[in-house]
């Protein structure tokens, strides 16, 4: 099953390579087999510096795809591999078509966002592709009484495929901590998906998104996030020393 995959590193955190991800993971869903992906950007790599936790969630993770422009840039040109970027909310949608198309009886989850927000999402989906199978929603902001109720269902219905949109490390540390509720789920963290599909939030125009700037639209639509758009520098400078100290190493040893 692995076959064709590549694993390849940034700044000491695995990223999985392959033709494939959305073909990969409905083969999992056939066999059962359960699976956490993980989408990783700049920024989760900066959090996962200074996050014991997450980095440990994400070195586990069954699949680890390259979400940001960052991370493959910093594939590309510092580790000259042919990486081709991957967005989570673009592999959660063909995902969905694939599904459709292919095992349209694959039972479907969504979870995270504000009050109705997955709702919509839901709705949304379910409009565009009647025959898709969303066996239930929930919201991400509740009690631990409804977190309680949350297990249960899950439990219950054992979905196959549990889109989990709470945000970053929360998303990561939930599903590492509760994926054993369906062992045999995708279970993949979509931060900001439902806010999109919803109509909530827009995603960044192709042009800007195709020439590496989706974080500059990101700002422009919420400022709040300034301070956790520092990590984008952070992680080009770390990049670079993590590169120069990488060669100086292998240099000793020529
Ligand atoms: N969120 C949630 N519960 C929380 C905190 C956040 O459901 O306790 C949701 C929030 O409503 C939003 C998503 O998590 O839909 C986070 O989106 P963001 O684009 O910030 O994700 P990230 O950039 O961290 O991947």
């Amino acid at each position: 099953m692995y076959k064709s995959e590549v694993k390849l590193s940034v700044l000491g955190l695995p990223v999985h390579v392959m033709g494939n991800y959305s073909q990969w993971l409905l083969t999992c869903i056939q066999k059962g087999k359960g699976v956490h992906v993980v989408t990783l950007n700049a920024e989760m790599t900066m959090q996962a510096e200074k996050n014991q936790p997450l980095a440990a969630v994400i070195q586990k993770a069954d699949l680890v795809i390259p979400d940001g422009a960052g991370v493959v840039l910093y594939l590309r040109y510092l580790l000259r591999q042919a990486v081709k970027r991957c967005p989570g909310i673009e592999l959660a949608e063909k995902l969905l078509q694939e599904i459709a198309q292919e095992q349209p009886d694959t039972k479907i989850f969504f979870y995270g966002g504000a009050t109705e927000v997955a709702e919509t999402a839901a709705q949304f989906w379910q409009d565009k592709i009647p025959n898709i199978n969303i066996v239930g929603t929930h919201s991400g902001y509740h009690s631990p009484e409804e977190e309680e109720i949350l297990h249960k269902t899950l439990v219950k219905l054992q979905p196959q495929v549990i889109f989990v949109g709470l945000g970053v490390p929360r998303q990561e540390l939930w599903i590492a901590k509760n994926r054993d509720l369906c062992p045999q789920a995708i279970w993949v963290g979509v931060g900001g998906s439902f806010d999109i599909w919803s109509g909530c939030k827009n995603r960044a125009p192709d042009w800007l998104a195709n020439n590496n700037l989706e974080w500059l639209y990101r700002l422009y639509q919420e400022p709040w996030r300034w301070r956790r758009m520092l990590a984008l520098p952070e992680f080009v400078i770390k990049a670079f020393i993590y590169r120069l100290t990488a060669k100086s190493i292998h240099s000793a040893g020529c």
